[in-house]
């Protein structure tokens, strides 16, 4: 086979003048499998069998013509690619016998195990064939890239079929689905060690940064199944606990209320055998979260990182266990669910009353209560900003004169207001009094409005948890999603590593 030349940076030469020196050597990007199949046994389809074929183009095939080609197509190993250890490779190229080089145009065979596998290579000299393995390979004798296989396909949220595509499109040999899932499982101890392990020290450097030792993490859940907070119907969830300093997971936990061998063993109406069951949680999906909660903060507090500040949202029910169990925990009120709560409520009073109908009028509104929050320095100045929201919307400014945002005295007589129905200050004396009372109940909760904290971490961390275990697909039920769960928390860990807060 005639070399290809290499230009300067080692890249295959592509220029004009070096492919007019081969003489039958022609490069192109189609499949010619009717025209000039006697001359090229291995172009296109016959070479690349990938998926994607239209009107005899190979997407992504370039093949190259040699006119002294005469390799028999059905020798899989001519054909195919392969992933090959070079040093492996190249330190069992010798003779089994008589130890002379062997070489590989003398391959007489080939014994594929998923991506690894070995060559039957013949020697010239005593036509002994050896078995020449290209991968490495473990104490039980199975291959490395195997397994490395599997990490990727979890590291990279795929699944074992869109694994196989991948290498069917690349050409590569395939791996079955329980080769993959056997792998998957074998790893999954590792998987959750190195995890919990890189957790701990995780909670070491947290607690090194944080101030007279008071620490301070958000805790936020997540599902599998798409839902906003009236819609968890969800089999699986998660949640984590996010140090404030470090960025990192200090703790995590998983429910799930499925295990897909129990399934399978019940279908079949079989007694269940003894196994690593998934299942655990019988509850409802939407108390999961506080269950984990609860669970997380006892665990971190045997760890000695007993979380003193909690960012959290608004969920009741989650608050009230964790300080039913820990009495002195401070919570802080994560400033997106704040907003959330009040976009809610404007929602609600808005079914009653007309003038509230556009949402021109509820966003405006919602703005007044979030400049009250976010511009107060303390508990005093978040109760005075609250208070004066609602005369101001109604037409009455007095309390408006050292806030800025409100324009009237500025020049009372032309004072407008942008986003109200006609520019008018609303008149309804019900919603006066429904608005009366949401200020009435933020102002009872301006402790926790003062210094919000921020779960943002948390959402980000679900959002890499929904790439590596995508809610479309079904992990739960299974060690996969666990050690996806684990994939994404050392990912977090490895992000906040490279981009520190
Ligand atoms: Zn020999
Ligand atoms: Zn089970
Ligand atoms: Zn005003």
């Amino acid at each position: 086979m005639e070399q290809r030349k290499r230009n300067t940076f080692g890249k295959f030469s592509r220029s004009k003048s070096a492919d007019k020196n081969r003489v039958v050597q022609i490069t192109f990007k189609w499949l010619n499998d009717g025209r000039k199949l006697e001359d090229s046994p291995q172009v296109g389809l016959r070479n690349d069998h990938g998926n994607y074929v239209y009107e005899y183009l190979d997407v992504g095939a370039e093949a190259e013509l040699e006119g002294d080609n005469t390799s028999d197509v059905s020798k899989s190993w001519t054909i195919e690619r392969r992933i090959v250890e070079w040093n492996i490779l190249s330190e069992g190229m010798y003779c089994c016998t008589c130890k002379c080089p062997l070489h590989l145009s003398d391959i007489v065979g080939e014994r594929l195990f998923g991506l690894g596998g070995l060559l039957m290579v013949d020697c010239k000299l005593c036509h002994t064939v050896t078995d020449v393995h290209f991968g490495k390979r473990g104490p039980s004798g199975s291959y490395d890239i195997n397994t490395k296989a599997s990490i990727g396909m979890i590291h990279a949220g795929m699944g074992p079929t869109h694994l196989q595509n991948f290498l069917a499109e690349c050409n590569l040999p395939s791996i079955t689905e329980s080769t993959l899932r056997k792998k998957e499982k074998e790893l999954s101890g590792q998987i959750k060690n190195v995890t919990i392990q890189s957790c701990n020290m995780a909670q070491r450097e947290e607690k090194s940064l944080s101030t007279n030792g008071n620490i301070e993490a958000s805790f936020d859940g997540g599902w599998q199944k798409r839902g906003s907070s009236w819609n968890y119907n969800s089999n699986t969830g998660h949640a984590t606990f996010i140090g404030k300093e470090t960025g990192k997971v200090l703790s995590f936990d998983l429910r799930s209320k499925t295990c897909k061998i129990c399934e399978f063993h019940q279908n079949k109406k079989e007694t269940v055998p003894e196994h690593e069951c998934h299942l655990n949680w019988h509850g409802s999906s939407k108390s999961m979260e506080a269950d984990m909660a609860v669970a997380t903060a006892h665990r971190l507090k045997d760890d000695e990182c007993e979380i003193n500040v909690i960012h959290a949202d608004n969920d009741a029910s989650t608050t009230a266990r964790l300080e039913v169990e820990f009495g002195n925990i401070q919570k802080k009120d994560d400033q997106n669910h704040v907003k959330k709560g009040l976009s809610t409520s404007l929602y609600n009073i808005s079914k009653s009353y007309k003038e509230l109908q556009k949402d021109e009028t509820k966003q405006y509104i919602l703005r007044c209560f979030m400049y009250a929050i976010k511009g107060g320095d303390n508990e005093d100045d978040i109760k005075i900003g609250l208070q004066r929201i609602v005369p101001h919307i109604f037409g009455s400014h007095e309390n408006c004169k050292d806030a800025d945002w409100c324009s009237y005295h500025q020049n009372p007589e032309k004072f407008m207001y942008k986003s109200l129905p006609n520019g008018k200050p609303l008149k309804s004396e019900g919603l006066k009094v429904e608005l009366n009372n949401l200020v009435t109940k933020m102002i009872g909760r301006s402790n926790s409005l003062n210094d919000l904290g921020s779960t943002q971490s948390n959402e980000s961390f679900n959002q890499l948890v929904s790439v590596k275990a995508p809610k479309s697909r079904h992990y739960g039920g299974s060690c996969s999603l666990q050690n996806r769960l684990s994939a994404a928390v050392l990912q977090k860990m490895k992000d906040m590593a490279t981009y520190p807060r």
